[in-house]
């Protein structure tokens, strides 16, 4: 037998299916020097009693390319590794009851076509010819997922073991990791068998994640919940009819009602998502236990009943069967329920990919993202959405508590885009948020800080059901209009809590930002929007740019992106330059519209005929502000950034000095209005590694005069090859839903790109969409289709400038 490794580049801690397939992309990657340590034996965790269903089907883009990377990959792994596997391709039927969902079929048809795949929608009666034994009566259709299936969780981890083994990985079982430390560069994982030392370590740790992030200081922001599925006997029909078409039904899904039914041998599996679910091991009477290896909780029917009894009317085969079995496995949760893949946040050289929910059909894609995040620092597809760095520690046990519930009480609900969960709020409140409640604010979320998204009059309907349509009109319409008009007509003001902020300083500070973006680092006194290349000269992020002194810059960017950037800028920062986070000490006011000069004029002394894209200090009352002459709106305007503790009395000041002007508060849903109007990407929608600076259309903001900066090399061999996509803005007439992100754009038949955003633009009239296009078809005046919810409506691309005053002038005034 091998001798106990002391030392490799990486160690894996955990060896279920995850684990198991980061282990095996490593090794493919040509990283074999890679231990996976395991405390119990491959699977013991959540892995070994998983149902193993494989759907393609996701309503996110990136999760769907790593669910559909891991169908491809399992249907061709068990000859690779020669580890001969059960993988059942069925199909699958996901059932429709409402034409709201027939739209978010239609959507994932949509995008599940751009990504190769061919989904399909089904009307009631062609369901019935691939699934006899259903009652269809009430259906409104069906999605049909040819690539769905099931496949055998322990020989899927065991062949990815396998795979990774014959390439000279190591996994060690029996033996677990009990804790970790840093020395020099190095980390050391301690077992009983002895110390591993490594570069690299992997937290793979499943529902224990939680145990072992603390070893490195990391509070990983999830819960675990009980997860059950019921096996049912022999039904002699069922067994009949396999036997005369020879083939096993397709996998059911009654997403409205919410469960999944599935043909196991000649019965059924039927595993419901309970609304009056139950976590585990959040109480002081129900504690963490140690090792749970290969064990399950008690069968807990009572809650399944309604479940089981909707399944019964729907499929009423299922009423002459036996059940014979129940599984109760315990099954993790991130506040989003997607799960962690990607750096740890603000340790070096560890990385997270535990707390999967879906951790059998995302195995094998999230095997290969975690593997290119260890081996290139970056990862093909933008995986923001499972990225560690989107939660930033605010994320307290109830909150993880309250949001996984939430979730798994509705893992199939339809993500409407104005809808928002009412779990987990008032997180963190702005200083103001009592008065601009009392004047009607309805709040989001961004990163915990709640936000108005529109202001109620008397009489809106402001119920949480009035946000689940697709419907542009929702019940916030015509107030949102009449709160962008008021920014083009007098003035806007919206209270903007949780930028994210971070001063850096010290000789050479200048040289080290100008290094690290694409363009130029602006003059003292001036501001500018800074964009972060990594070496593929792709989109990491885009901050606001503030040159206080010599050397010295203020860099603001988006709430939600805080220990993402946080963690770049750490990452990457020289020796001697000084960092300060100082995202709370400050709040901010967007100030907008062109009497917002006239309303400043009567509170401050300030010199308010300094151009656009300048700031200042200045006084409102008795407190020190910097005034940022910028407007993500699109209009004259200013940004006001005070203290936090002034910022109550800068915020009446203004409100009082605004009454003769028409101010009017405004939200979040005018701003997305007001800026897509304007052609202004929004980070992680328009702006993602998904896309070159160049694609990007942000040309202007790359200075090739610089001697270097990240991605320079990568960008300027795009540019003399030329660049295949380009940002575009469109306009469409989409009728009564404005295109949701990933909507398909057509010309002549083919697919030509696709929307990153896209509203109503309340001043120019019209649906107004951002999207990447074919550069020979990125010309204004260009007729194209665009494909919403399965219906190609007529688009016209109108360049990459802005829609709504395209010279600048208004915002220039
Ligand atoms: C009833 C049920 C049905 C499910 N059905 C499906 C399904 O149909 N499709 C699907 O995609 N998903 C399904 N899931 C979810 C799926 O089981 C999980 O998402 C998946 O197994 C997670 O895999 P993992 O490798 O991340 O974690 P795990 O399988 O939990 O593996 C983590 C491993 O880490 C080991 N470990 C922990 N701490 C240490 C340590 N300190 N040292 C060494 N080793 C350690 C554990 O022993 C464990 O083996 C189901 C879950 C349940 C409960």
């Amino acid at each position: 037998m091998a001798e106990f490794p002391t030392s490799a580049r990486v160690v894996i801690i955990g060896g279920g299916a995850v684990g198991a397939s980061a282990l095996y992309h490593l090794a493919k990657a040509g990283w074999t020097d890679a231990v996976l340590l395991e405390k119990n034996e491959l699977t013991a965790g959540s892995t070994w009693h998983a149902a193993g269903n494989v759907p393609t089907f996701s309503s996110s883009w990136s999760i769907m390319n790593m669910q559909r990377y891991s169908a491809q990959l399992y249907r061709g792994l068990g000859e690779v590794v020669d580890y001969p596997m059960n993988y059942h391709v069925t199909g699958s039927v996901r059932l429709g009851h409402s034409a709201e969902r027939l739209r978010e079929f239609q959507r994932v048809v949509g995008m599940g076509r751009y990504q190769g795949m061919d989904l399909d929608i089904l009307g009631p009666d062609d369901v019935r010819s691939r699934y006899p034994f259903l009652e269809t009566h009430d259906l409104a259709g069906a999605l049909y997922d040819p690539y769905d299936g099931d496949i055998d969780p322990a020989q899927l981890t065991q062949a990815l073991a396998k795979g990774a083994r014959a390439l000279g990985a190591r996994i060690e079982r029996f033996c677990p990791a009990t804790g970790v430390r840093r020395e020099g560069d190095e980390w050391v994982v301690q077992t009983p068998k002895g110390d591993i030392r490594c570069e690299i370590v992997v937290n793979a740790a499943g529902y224990y994640a939680r145990e072992v992030g603390k070893w490195f200081g990391r509070d990983v922001p999830m819960m675990v919940m009980s997860h059950q599925y019921m096996l049912f006997d022999t039904i002699p029909e069922l067994a009949q009819w396999t036997a005369e078409v020879g083939h096993k039904l397709p996998l059911l899904r009654d997403v409205d009602s919410s469960y999944y039914l599935r043909q196991e041998k000649m019965g059924f599996n039927l595993g419901p998502y309970e609304r009056n679910c139950r976590a585990h091991w959040v109480t002081k009477d129900d504690p963490f236990p140690q090792d749970f290896s290969f064990q399950l909780f008690p069968d807990d029917l009572e809650r399944l009943e309604w479940y089981i009894a909707d399944a019964m009317a729907r499929v009423p085969l299922l009423e002459k069967a036996a059940l014979t079995k129940v599984i109760n496995g315990p099954i993790p949760y991130t506040p989003d329920g997607n799960p962690l893949i990607g750096p740890m946040p603000g340790v070096p050289n560890a990385f997270e990919a535990c707390v999967f929910t879906f951790g059998i059909c995302q195995a094998g894609g999230a095997g290969k993202v975690l593997a290119e995040w260890v081996t290139e620092g970056a990862t093909e597809w933008d995986m923001w959405s499972c990225d560690p760095r989107r939660f930033t520690g605010f994320e307290d046990q109830d909150y993880c508590v309250k949001k996984g519930m939430e979730v798994y009480g509705h893992e199939y609900a339809i993500g409407f885009p104005h809808h928002a969960w009412p779990e987990g709020r008032d997180k963190k409140l702005s200083v103001v948020h009592e008065r601009t409640r009392a004047l009607g604010a309805v709040y989001g979320a961004y990163n915990g800080w709640e936000r108005a998204l529109w202001y109620a009059r008397p009489g809106d309907d402001t119920s949480e059901e009035g946000t689940q349509t697709w419907r542009r009109e929702g019940p916030w319409f015509s107030a949102v209009r009449e709160e962008c008009l008021a920014v083009r007509d007098a003035a806007g003001i919206l209270d903007l809590p949780g930028f994210s902020r971070f001063r850096i300083s010290g000789a050479g500070t200048v040289a080290w930002l100008t290094r690290q973006i694409t363009g130029k680092v602006p003059a003292i006194g001036r501001l500018g929007l800074g964009y972060f290349a990594d070496d593929k000269g792709r989109i990491v992020t885009e901050m606001s740019i503030s040159r206080i002194a010599e050397d010295e810059v203020l860099l603001i960017t988006a709430a939600t992106a805080q220990s993402h950037d946080r963690d770049w800028l750490q990452r990457h920062l020289d020796p001697g330059l000084t960092f300060r986070e100082e995202t709370d000490l400050w709040s901010c006011q967007i100030l907008t519209g062109p009497k917002s000069r006239a309303i400043l004029a009567e509170v401050t002394m300030a010199d308010l005929t300094k151009p656009w894209l300048t700031w200042q200090e200045a006084k409102i009352g008795g407190a020190r502000v910097l005034l940022m002459r910028v407007s993500f709106a699109g209009e004259l305007g200013w940004e006001i950034h005070s203290r936090t503790e002034d910022t109550a009395s800068v915020w009446e000041i203004v409100m009082r000095a605004g009454t003769g002007h028409g101010l009017r508060p405004f939200g979040m849903f005018a701003l997305n209005s007001l800026r897509i109007e304007k052609g202004y990407r929004a980070w992680k929608g328009d702006l993602s590694t998904d896309y070159t600076v160049l694609q990007g259309g942000l040309d202007r903001f790359v200075d090739w005069t610089k001697p270097e900066f990240r991605g320079k090399a990568a960008l300027a061999a795009e540019q003399q090859r030329g660049v295949t996509k380009r940002f575009v803005s469109l306009t469409a007439e989409v009728g009564g839903c404005d295109p949701p992100y990933m909507s398909t754009l057509w010309h002549n038949g083919d697919v030509v790109g696709e929307t990153t955003s896209a509203y109503w633009g309340h001043r120019t009239g019209a649906c107004v969409a951002l999207g990447m296009l074919r550069a020979d078809l990125a010309e204004p005046g260009k007729a194209l289709e665009i494909e919403v919810f399965g219906t190609r409506y007529p688009a016209v691309v109108q360049g990459d400038g802005p829609i709504w005053d395209p010279k600048n002038e208004r915002i220039r005034a």
